[in-house]
């Protein structure tokens, strides 16, 4: 299927592993430019090579920033000539429980989590509307329909984007003029984040990582995590030209582990 959208230009944050950057690839495959970003340059560079082999015909721009920092904000727009798909990404914030969390830990995951998404959307979605299309898709978390009891910082930040962009995703000024705004919902998928998730609950609980890495696996309807690739691919077609109608949803992809009927 050709998703129609060769040769728009995309910002896809926090993309040189996991999520990010299977979004970012598969943008890539359907002949988008990317601009990618993430603070480390050694994985950035390593993953810009990746894209630029999986379509020599794209532009790939890197940007080695802090997205929830202004200056890495306004470096990202700048490498980026026109933003028609903004895919908003960032580190998730640490697990743990509110009684050890102060303003400041709340103000951090608030920036990444909440603020940056929407500082970005600001500086992008008036553009797409005025050249009459636009995608802006939110990687965020299975948790803002189902909270994880150790990530709260997660679940507040997190859900209060989702209340603003569900507000903002349905304004005329945008929807009429084909610039939709929509969230991808991950639940567990392979990535360094989930890995490094599960080993800090392991040490916590005194279990080994395998065993409830295996676990965790086994609980999951489809017996396996998510793979990048995967997400990579709704991400895609989220950013089509046949998702016009569709705006201020939220994708849940989790392989089913959440219960409820919709
Ligand atoms: P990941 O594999 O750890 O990759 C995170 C990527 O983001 C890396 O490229 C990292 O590079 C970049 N990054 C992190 N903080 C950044 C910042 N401040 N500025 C710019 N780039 C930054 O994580 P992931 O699993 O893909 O997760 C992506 C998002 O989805 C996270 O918010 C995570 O909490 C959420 N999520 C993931 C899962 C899951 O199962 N994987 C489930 C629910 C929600 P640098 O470190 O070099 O900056």
């Amino acid at each position: 299927m050709d998703l129609g959208i060769n040769g728009k230009w995309a910002l896809v944050c926090a993309a040189s592993k996991g999520l990010g950057k299977g979004c970012a690839a598969a943008l890539v495959r359907e002949g988008v430019h990317v601009v990618i970003t993430a603070r480390g340059d050694e994985a950035l560079q390593a993953t810009a090579a990746e894209l630029r082999a999986l379509n020599p015909a794209v532009q790939v721009r890197t940007v080695a920033g802090d997205i929830t920092t202004a200056e890495g904000r306004a470096a990202a727009l700048a490498a980026c000539p026109q933003v028609d798909i903004l895919v908003n990404n960032a580190g998730g914030p640490p697990a743990g429980d509110f009684r050890e969390w102060n303003r400041d830990t709340w103000i951090a995951a608030l920036d990444a989590n909440m603020l940056t998404p929407i500082e970005l959307i600001k500086a992008t979605v008036d553009g797409m509307a005025e050249r009459g299309f636009g995608r802006v898709v939110n990687i965020t978390s299975a948790a803002v329909k189902a909270p994880y009891e150790a990530l709260g910082l997660s679940n507040g930040a997190r859900t209060g984007l989702t209340g603003f962009v569900a507000g903002l995703a349905r304004q005329s000024r945008l929807a009429s003029r084909n610039v939709t705004i929509n969230n991808l919902l991950p639940g567990p998928f392979d990535t360094d984040r989930l890995r490094s998730n599960t080993a800090a609950v392991a040490q916590r609980a005194g279990q080994g990582f395998d065993a409830l890495w295996e676990q965790r696996r086994l609980s999951n309807p489809t017996q396996r995590f998510g793979r990048a690739d995967e997400f990579g691919a709704a991400c895609a077609f989220l950013c089509s030209v046949y998702t016009g109608y569709m705006t201020g949803q939220n994708l849940m992809l989790d392989g089913g582990a959440y219960p409820g009927t919709f």
